[in-house]
């Protein structure tokens, strides 16, 4: 198969394609429209946002189609705005520099806003993680939504508030959320602004050191019915799982020992070094040091716009676990 413009056209508009055939993901106005390698497309990431995309290409092979490739998404989308966010470290392994800018139209004045299982989360493409949001913890979103009913619920990491506000759409008594960074919680509050339907007063906002604010938390007295944990990648590669596993061990340990009895615990890794059998014996292992028996209730995944090819398990990053203690 030779590599040409025909060749991103085909790839790309059978990328698109695959997402409009699943019933969770028609629809969606937050959605991976290209995977890199579990697409075929190693080194490109697509993400529209509303009428927006942005497009993140790490490898040097990626970054020589760019023309191609935003043309084909125009083309499969339809989305006459384009904007390129290839401002990421692993580019440097490729000899790269950093890119960005607008590849098609420009909107740099307007707020980019998407709703997400009814709940309105501003997305800053400029600046933000990844293309601007997480959107592959969209289902675990959903399911905390599920789940928050009349619970005490804590959101550890919470970078834009995207679990907080499900929670709150959810019905959860009181809602606090964790973060070190300024501008995402400036985000997150900016988001609760955007959604008048929720009570903004059973939020909590936490400027603080996860490591750091679950012993504060637990000096305090305080409970949860319902912890979130989705921290940063601790381990870029398999060579710092070790270091890793300590840092998801004490996060964990620290957690489950603030859960109420019968609380749940929806706890993540997004480290590709640390595989989903890795984590659950490190959970295990937090569990028993905790001195609190916990069972899986569900084990969490990407969401669908984020498939992992067969052929690529290296691809599945992120795993969850969805556990209830005693
Ligand atoms: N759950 C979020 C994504 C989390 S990204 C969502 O659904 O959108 C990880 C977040 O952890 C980032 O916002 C980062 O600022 C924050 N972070 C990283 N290290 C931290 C630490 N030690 N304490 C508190 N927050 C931290």
């Amino acid at each position: 198969e030779s590599v040409d413009d025909a060749f991103f056209k085909r790839r790309v508009a059978a990328a698109v394609a695959r997402r409009a055939a699943l019933p969770e993901l028609a629809g969606q106005q937050g959605l991976r429209l290209i995977h890199a390698e579990s697409d075929g497309l190693p080194g490109v990431i697509a993400d529209r946002y509303g009428d927006t995309v942005v497009v993140q290409l790490t490898t040097a092979g990626a970054d020589k189609w760019r023309a191609a490739i935003a043309d084909s998404l125009h083309k499969a989308t339809g989305c006459a705005r384009i904007y390129e966010r290839s401002d990421v470290e692993v580019r440097n392994l490729e000899g790269l520099e950093p890119v960005t800018g607008w590849l098609l139209g420009d909107a740099s004045g307007e707020e980019l806003v998407i709703t997400e299982n009814g709940v309105r989360m501003a997305v800053d493409f400029l600046a933000g993680h990844k293309t601007g949001f997480y959107l592959d913890q969209r289902e675990n979103r959903r399911r905390t939504a599920e789940l928050a009913r009349d619970r005490r619920v804590l959101n550890c990491f919470c970078y834009t508030a995207g679990f907080s506000l499900q929670a709150l759409a959810g019905g959860a008594r009181e809602v606090a959320s964790v973060d070190s960074s300024g501008p995402a919680l400036a985000t997150a509050q900016r988001n609760l602004v955007l959604n008048p339907q929720l009570d903004a007063a059973r939020a909590i906002w936490l400027e603080a050191d996860v490591f750091a604010e679950l012993r504060s938390l637990r000096a305090a007295g305080e409970r949860y019915d319902l912890i979130v944990l989705d921290p940063p990648k601790f381990a870029h590669t398999a060579a710092h799982a070790e270091r890793a596993g300590r840092a998801y061990k004490d996060i964990n340990l620290h957690a489950l020992q603030l859960l109420a009895p019968g609380g749940l615990l929806m706890t993540y890794s997004c480290s590709g070094g640390v595989d989903a059998e890795l984590f659950r014996k490190i959970v295990a292992g937090a569990a028993l040091d905790a001195g609190r028996r916990a069972r899986i209730v569900q084990q969490l995944q990407g969401a669908a716009d984020h498939p992992v090819d067969l052929a690529f398990p290296e691809g599945e990053y992120l795993k969850g676990l969805l556990l209830q203690v005693e």
